[in-house]
Formats: structure tokens, sequence, C-alpha cells
């Protein structure tokens, strides 16, 4: 498949503040329906694609997004506090800076192929055929969280 380069890949959010601009290789264009990403956007999915974080900028007026650690040391998601536009995600070990799809200027050459938590996807709305490996995960789904904020995480309680 061919998701094509980027010489530069602009996007931002909805009111303008949190703007950037990307170069390099684009990678990994995947949904996410993992409990996070559907609590973060209010959405069933959301959409990401990576870019090498070296060169990524952040252009608008505003600098960078405001940083939420859904993760504590681990991964972060960025939004416009202006807005709200959920807009981008890190880990703080990674070389990747994920970024919603939808926040791309241009949106419609990446095409998802794969959808992470699958199995959370609602039943109203089933998971995209993944053209990956399926238990392929990308770096900007966690790994399982030790957070005891996280449901998934806790064991029911044995009878
Ligand atoms: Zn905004
Ligand atoms: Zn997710």
């Amino acid at each position: 498949m061919d998701i094509g380069s980027a010489d530069a890949c602009f996007g931002g959010c909805l009111c303008g503040e949190i703007r950037y601009e990307a170069k390099g290789e684009l990678d990994f264009p995947h949904l996410c329906s993992c409990q996070h990403c559907q609590k973060i956007s209010g959405a069933d999915a959301m959409s990401w694609v990576d870019f090498p974080v070296e060169d990524f900028h952040w252009i608008g007026p505003s600098g960078e997004p405001k940083w939420f650690d859904t993760y504590p040391g681990e991964t972060k998601r960025g939004f416009c506090p202006e807005c709200g536009t959920s807009i981008a995600a890190f880990d703080y070990e990674g070389t990747r800076m994920g970024v919603t799809i939808m926040s791309l200027d241009d949106p419609d050459h990446v095409v998802p192929i794969h959808q992470g938590s699958a199995s959370n996807a609602p039943t109203w709305r089933p998971a995209i055929k993944s053209q990956i490996e399926p238990d392929t995960s990308s770096p900007i789904i966690p790994s399982p969280p030790t957070a005891t904020s996280d449901r998934r995480t806790n064991t029911p309680p044995s009878l």
C-alpha cells in the first residue's frame, strides 16, 4: 500500500490556535477504539497517523497543545485549550508524533489500515478490516496501564 510521504503536511485544530507542520514519512494510519480514545474524543474511535518527531513542529499562535498525561510518564495527549480539539498523542520515549488524521488540512489521502482495540468498538460501528497482523500495536496505543483508574485492568472480584 502506498500512503505516500510528505514533503510537508499541515494541520491544526478547529479554531486555528494550534497548528503543526510535519515532514517525512506518514506512518501507520489507523483507527483506535481504546477506552482512552473513546473517552477523550467522545467518539467510537479516533483516527491517528504518525510522523517523525524530529521534523514535527508546532507553528500556530499558541504553540504546543495543552498536554494531558493519559499514562503518566509514558503517554500524553494534546488538545487545543481554546477549542478543545484532540490533536496529538506522544509517547515520552517515542520517536514519532501521532496526530489525529482529521486534524490534517488534507486528510482524504490518509486511509486507516488497522483499528486498535477493535474488540472495544461498539456493535453499531464494527471495526474496519485490518491490513496488518491483528496483534501489531501502535506506539501510541499504550501497553496495559498500571493506573488504577483504568477500569479495564481491574480484576473482577473472585467468587
Ligand atoms: Zn483550537
Ligand atoms: Zn486509542
